[in-house]
């Protein structure tokens, strides 16, 4: 029996509180851990401990950064005038792997949800409002392409933000619904994106 105090249990505990990670998984990988050699056990520690310490929210897009502005607001071939809004940077990911969109960015951190208690305060929106009133020194924002997932939330996130938007003049639209129906945007596929932002439809 291990006791409570047991550093193997206290990995293990640990890592089983990582999303789809469950008892199993997390002493399977514990174990791999404990296996390993110190210098491997050594760089994951130093890993998460410098994911904590350097990674920060882009000042401009809000995705995640190792500095005060991410790499895709600070070039400038990045098209300025359109803006793709996705739910999390893994969305973003998803699209820059795919090499289907050559704008800007802006990461909400979640979808409008509110049987689980997520309004509009809890999401990167204040944000994105503030990137829209225009700055005479800078090219104006036209487009603000929603990326959200098409599944209820998502929906109801890009109708929320087209609302708010339209009446600023940009031109709103959506991702058109070549990602399965309720499927999610980090696993389509490179065609499917391609296909979702090409067919993407006015919104408001
Ligand atoms: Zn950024």
């Amino acid at each position: 029996m291990t006791e409570v105090g047991d550093p193997l249990r206290r990995l293990t505990t640990l890592l089983a509180r990582l999303p789809g990670i469950g008892e199993k998984s997390a002493l399977r990988l514990a174990l791999a851990i404990v296996r390993s050699d110190a210098a491997y056990g050594q760089a994951l520690s130093t890993a998460i401990a410098e994911v904590h310490a350097q990674m920060r929210l882009c000042s401009i897009c809000c995705d995640l950064a190792a500095a005060e502005v991410c790499s895709i607001c600070s070039d400038p071939r990045r098209d300025p005038t359109i803006v793709c809004v996705v739910a999390q940077p893994q969305d973003r990911m998803a699209l820059e792997r795919a090499g289907v969109f050559r704008g800007r960015y802006h990461v909400l951190h979640g979808v409008l949800d509110p049987l689980a208690g997520v309004g509009p305060a809890e999401l990167k929106i204040s944000e994105l409002l503030a990137r829209v009133r225009r700055k005479p020194d800078e090219p104006e924002l036209a487009e603000v392409i929603v990326a959200t997932s098409p599944n209820v939330e998502g929906d109801a996130t890009a109708l929320y933000l087209a609302k708010l938007l339209d009446p600023l003049g940009l031109t709103v639209t959506r991702i058109a619904s070549g990602v399965a129906v309720g499927g999610e945007l980090e696993y389509a596929d490179m065609t499917t994106l391609h296909r979702a932002l090409e067919d993407r439809r006015r919104l408001a």
